[in-house]
Parts: structure tokens; sequence; C-alpha cells
């Protein structure tokens, strides 16, 4: 069993571009696992056409992808984007802090 460096509603942060030091929880990691979707963060603007909903048309905003390579996985005690290690724990295989050494699924079972 492999596991993933990021998973869905890990908290992670941006590291580059226009969104680093932003972070959020992940809401969806798209098929290829190339890229995911972080809760308010890469937020774009969409026009919305005037529609039955939409009278007046408008403007949304929704998240957009953002490439696995821009986020890291935020470390609660380091409170920052950090690197993992994949420990066994209790037969499982967790992700480490490789900094701190804290326990990403530590308290969960
Ligand atoms: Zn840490």
């Amino acid at each position: 069993m492999s596991i993933q460096r990021i998973k869905k509603n890990d908290v992670v942060i941006a590291v580059s571009g226009s969104i680093a030091g932003k972070s959020g929880k992940v809401m969806q990691i798209l098929a290829d696992h190339k890229s995911a979707i972080v809760e308010g963060v890469n937020m774009v603007k969409k026009c919305l056409r005037k529609s039955q909903d939409h009278p007046q048309g408008g403007i949304s905003e929704k998240e957009a992808a953002i490439p696995m390579s821009r986020i890291m996985l935020l470390c609660p005690t380091c409170k920052k984007g950090v690197r993992t290690a994949r420990v066994k724990h209790n037969d499982q295989m967790i992700r480490k802090c490789k900094r701190c050494g804290f326990l990403f699924e530590g308290s969960v079972k």
C-alpha cells in the first residue's frame, strides 16, 4: 500500500507563486494526483452567464487546482510547510514531520 504525500482534508500551505503562504484544507485531489483543490486558496473569478439562477449574470469565485509541487503539508507544530517521512506506527504507514517529528495521522484511528 502506498501513501500519498498529500491527502484529502490535510491542511496544506502554498509555497510558491502569488499564493505563497496561504493555507487551507484540501477539498479534493484531482484524479491524476498531480494537483489539488485547496479551500480558499488560488481563487479565480468566473463570469457567470445569465441563467435562471443568475438572471443578471455575475461573477463567482471558485478555487482553482494547484499543482502538488506548489503545496506542502502544514505542520501544526512548526507552523510551516514541511517535508514528511513515512514511518510505521501501529502497523500503519503514517507521515511524520521531518523537522519536529510530529505524526500527522497520530491522532487518527
Ligand atoms: Zn513539524
